[in-house]
């Protein structure tokens, strides 16, 4: 067999469909048809020489290279390939001093690709870092989704022997799951916000999480195309607040919030997908159903477009909010203290308590993409409505 790497574009033969067949689980992780993942990475050889063998391996020089790394082209083995993602990771997370010595770390597990790397990742690091690990996962309350992603966090934490602790949205948020977010904005103009809705409450989720277990820092699975795309989303939104606070590796902490960091952020999403896979990691790839309305959608495809133009501009992007300077008028004032809950907000409520106050008095608001107006200004103004419960879900009593 030749050496392959992943490409997102159109094949330019018949033979190069017939050959991309087998990568579809990978693919379905890359939200992508199988016939568009893998290529050759070299122009396929006449069809008289079918078995042209794999270089070696560049960095150990004995097995055959099985991938072609996205960034660099550099040809590996599996092996190898693993030991310079982990070695990657590990060099983030001591340059960046993310996790001190001693860190009980609370790993946020989603279940999916991501936080599954990240975990394990961490897991083969951390006799080198001196942290210990603690999974915790969301439960967000996705009716046909949740459960399945959370029984893949439950086979990895037995695998891994690393505990887990798992907290609900509607223990935590007075009776509300995403699914009665969902029943409440539908028709109101949020509808298709659910995922806006969600990262508020997740953040918050997982901070409660990590506090209940002890944790001193939080760690996130987001990779080089999240952070991407989610930096692409705050300049499509005009959200300069979000764009001045979306650089750097993570959060030191302020307000009494734990420290939290992203140590996947420089590693591209192709490489997390092959790191999965060849560490044969068990995870949950079925996409969440509110996923497809998501804004995030759109910046995915645009990033895809302008990666397929220019392969640097994933990282670029990450780089480029990382020395992002704006003008005085344009940062965000700085944060205080949240008036219900004490956590940190730019506002008298954090985002999480207005998003939820909005949600029981009938009257979903976001926050998200607005600047420095005020809450009440996202959408047209509409009388208070009575206090309207979600369906056959517990009533929210605050
Ligand atoms: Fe929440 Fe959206 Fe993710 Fe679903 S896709 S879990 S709604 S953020
Ligand atoms: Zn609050």
């Amino acid at each position: 067999m030749g050496t392959w790497e992943l490409s997102a574009g159109r094949p330019q033969s018949l033979l190069e469909v017939v050959v991309l067949l087998p990568a579809s689980a990978l693919s379905r992780s890359l939200d992508l048809p199988a016939w568009v993942l893998f290529r050759r990475s070299r122009p396929l050889p006449p069809l008289q020489d079918p078995t042209m063998p794999a270089p070696q391996c560049a960095s150990c020089h004995k097995a055959r290279a099985a991938l072609r790394r996205p960034r660099s082209g550099q040809a590996l083995c599996g092996a190898c390939f693993c030991a310079a993602f982990e070695a990657e990771v590990l060099h983030t997370v001591v340059a960046g001093r993310l996790l001190p010595p001693g860190a009980v770390v609370a790993v946020g597990a989603s279940g999916g690709k991501d936080s599954t790397v990240l975990a394990h990742v961490l897991r083969e690091l951390a006799p080198r870092l001196g942290i210990s690990l603690h999974l915790v996962a969301v439960d967000e309350g996705i009716g046909g989704y949740r459960d399945a992603a959370l029984a893949a966090v439950r086979r990895q934490a037995a695998r891994w022997e690393l505990p887990l602790t798992v907290v609900a949205y509607a223990d935590l948020f007075g009776g509300w799951t995403m699914d009665a977010v969902a029943r409440s904005t539908a028709g109101s103009g949020r509808s298709r916000a659910c995922c806006t809705f969600c990262g508020v409450l997740r953040r918050r989720a997982l901070e409660e999480g990590a506090r209940l277990v002890g944790a001193t820092h939080v760690v996130t699975g987001h990779n080089a195309d999240d952070m991407a795309e989610t930096v692409l989303m705050n300049f499509l939104r005009g959200d300069a607040g979000r764009l001045a606070r979306g650089g750097g590796l993570g959060s030191p902490g302020e307000g009494g919030a734990l420290p939290r960091c992203r140590p996947l952020q420089l590693a591209s999403q192709k490489e997390v997908v092959l790191y999965a896979h060849f560490r044969r990691l068990d995870y949950f790839s079925e996409e969440c159903v509110y996923a497809p309305e998501a804004f995030r959608g759109h910046a995915r495809d645009l990033l895809k477009m302008l990666e397929a133009a220019r392969p640097s501009a994933v990282l670029d992007l990450v780089h480029s909010a990382e020395r992002l300077a704006l003008a005085p008028t344009a940062r965000p004032p700085p944060p205080g203290a949240c008036s219900r809950c004490g956590a940190l907000a730019s506002r008298a409520l954090c985002q999480a308590c207005a998003l939820l106050d909005g949600l029981n008095r009938g009257r979903p608001r976001l926050a998200i993409g607005k600047g420095r107006r005020g809450l009440d200004e996202e959408g047209p103004p509409r009388e208070p409505q009575p206090s309207r419960p979600p369906a056959s879900e517990p009533v929210p009593d605050f």
